[in-house]
């Protein structure tokens, strides 16, 4: 059973599974995932659009660096684990997004 898939490649995400997670929702496998250097080369453009954003990925490079790891490791966090209810939630929204509207939404 596949959580996610990667944006990049398709790839199936499982829970636990390294993987990095853009604001956006996007999630992308370790092989696909950007190393924290290009997180930091993006980080003027990200910059001007959300500063809260960049400050969390300041935050996580910060704490990386801190913690012996280099700027060449891939920009990746293990999917946290979440109850079965939240996951049959964001399987829906997913699907939302990607199908035309919802039909139980346009009649009453
Ligand atoms: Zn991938």
């Amino acid at each position: 059973m596949s959580d996610f898939a990667c944006e990049g490649c398709g790839k199936e995400l499982h829970q636990g599974d390294l993987a990095h997670h853009c604001a956006d929702g996007v999630a992308l496998c370790e092989a696909c995932a950007p190393t924290f250097q290009d997180m930091l080369d993006e980080m003027p453009e990200q910059a001007e659009a959300d500063y809260e954003v960049t400050a969390g990925v300041q935050a996580w490079i910060a704490e990386h660096l801190s913690a012996g790891g280099a700027l060449t490791d891939k920009a990746v966090r293990a999917i946290p684990t979440v109850s079965e209810e939240d996951l049959a939630r964001i399987r829906a929204a997913m699907e939302d997004a990607e199908d035309a509207p919802a039909p139980l939404e346009t009649q009453h």
